[in-house]
């Protein structure tokens, strides 16, 4: 496995662009985005400071899922980075991706366990080891907060959310679409089968629409998410024969083969079932999620369009709400 090396005594804060050097593994188009400044490092493969430029392209392709969730009437909801560790549980998450979570340790000792912590710290020794598990874990999907709040019966026409939050995965890559650390813009609807299977098929079609306009190549293919272990390949199989995740990709110039950038998802019952979420008419909740790879998506901008908004297509700019900023 590839890692970013953190040689000299400063340690992270000491690692530049150019210490990601090409044997480190980190891709050409990362490096080239750190030279950039684009991208701030952190001495942790998948894990960087974004640019005002980098960001004004994100909150772009922020305001363009909020105008499609608002012409659904979805309730918008800014979520944390972190998540419930209860809520977490109810999602099965850990059946499936035990591999890509991430959880939160606190301290909770008094001034004895302070002094044993600072002494381990100074030896270089494993001070995490002395930390309490906290009552939250990093957030692994943005739609996941949502479900808490559906507990009980929904009205008629089921409920539909507009949810961000930033989202921790532990698959550390030199590939610059693969982070740690990324946000995560979702369209959410909880109602009933039927319902939630509309709202995958129209936000697929919709999603990929939005991301044409922003000049990018797209195409609609059915996917399966990397569940863990030797149940793993059957769960795929069965999540493929099904279609129940249609993934979005496009071709990112200096990455091989294409990325998603976005997955429309259906989910039955899974989150209805742990949840208690019931229909109007009674039956288990079905759900369905259109989820964007904000991060992705502005890494495939600057990929095709160039490292440059301000010199970017008047059309993709302007959809971006990026137009007026040109000096
Ligand atoms: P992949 O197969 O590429 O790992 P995924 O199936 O794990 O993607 P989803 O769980 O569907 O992805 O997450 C929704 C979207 O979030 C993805 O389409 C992608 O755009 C984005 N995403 C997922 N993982 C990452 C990551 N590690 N870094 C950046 N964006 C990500
Ligand atoms: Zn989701
Ligand atoms: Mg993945």
């Amino acid at each position: 496995m590839v890692q970013t090396h953190t040689h000299r005594s400063g340690g992270a804060a000491d690692i530049s662009a150019a210490d990601i050097s090409p044997s480190d593994g980190a891709s050409s188009l990362v490096r080239r985005m750190l030279d950039a400044g684009l991208l701030a490092p952190t001495g942790v493969l998948g894990l960087y400071g974004r640019s005002g430029a980098y960001q004004d392209v994100a909150d772009g392709i922020g305001m363009m899922v909020r105008r499609w969730g608002a012409s659904l009437g979805a309730r918008r909801l800014h979520l944390p980075p972190v998540l419930a560790r209860a809520t977490f549980a109810h999602t099965n998450y850990l059946e499936s991706f035990p591999d890509l979570m991430g959880s939160v340790h606190v301290f909770t000792g008094g001034d004895a366990e302070h002094k044993q912590l600072l002494r381990r710290v100074e030896s270089g020794g494993d001070w995490p080891a002395l930390l309490e598990p906290a009552e939250v874990v990093l957030a692994s999907a943005a739609c996941h907060g949502v479900y808490p709040l559906c507990t009980g019966t929904l009205p008629e026409e089921g409920l539909t959310f507009d949810v961000q939050s930033s989202c921790f995965r532990h698959e550390p890559s030199a590939q610059a679409a693969r982070m740690q650390s990324f946000v995560m813009h979702e369209i959410v609807h909880v109602g009933t089968a039927q319902s939630a299977w509309d709202h995958r098929e129209e936000g697929l079609a919709r999603g990929i629409r939005m991301l044409e306009a922003l000049g990018l190549s797209m195409q609609a293919v059915p996917a399966s998410d990397p569940f863990f272990g030797r149940v793993g390949s059957v769960l795929a199989a069965g999540q493929l024969e099904e279609q129940l995740k249609i993934e979005g990709v496009t071709p990112i110039p200096g990455t091989d083969g294409v990325t998603a950038i976005m997955s429309a998802n259906c989910h039955r019952d899974h989150f209805g079932v742990p949840f208690s979420i019931r229909t109007a008419g009674g039956d288990v909740a079905h759900s369905a999620c259109v989820a964007f790879g904000v991060d992705r998506i502005v890494v495939a901008l600057l990929a095709v369009h160039g490292f440059e908004p301000e010199r970017w297509p008047f059309y993709v700019r302007a959809q971006l709400g990026l137009a007026g900023t040109e000096g």
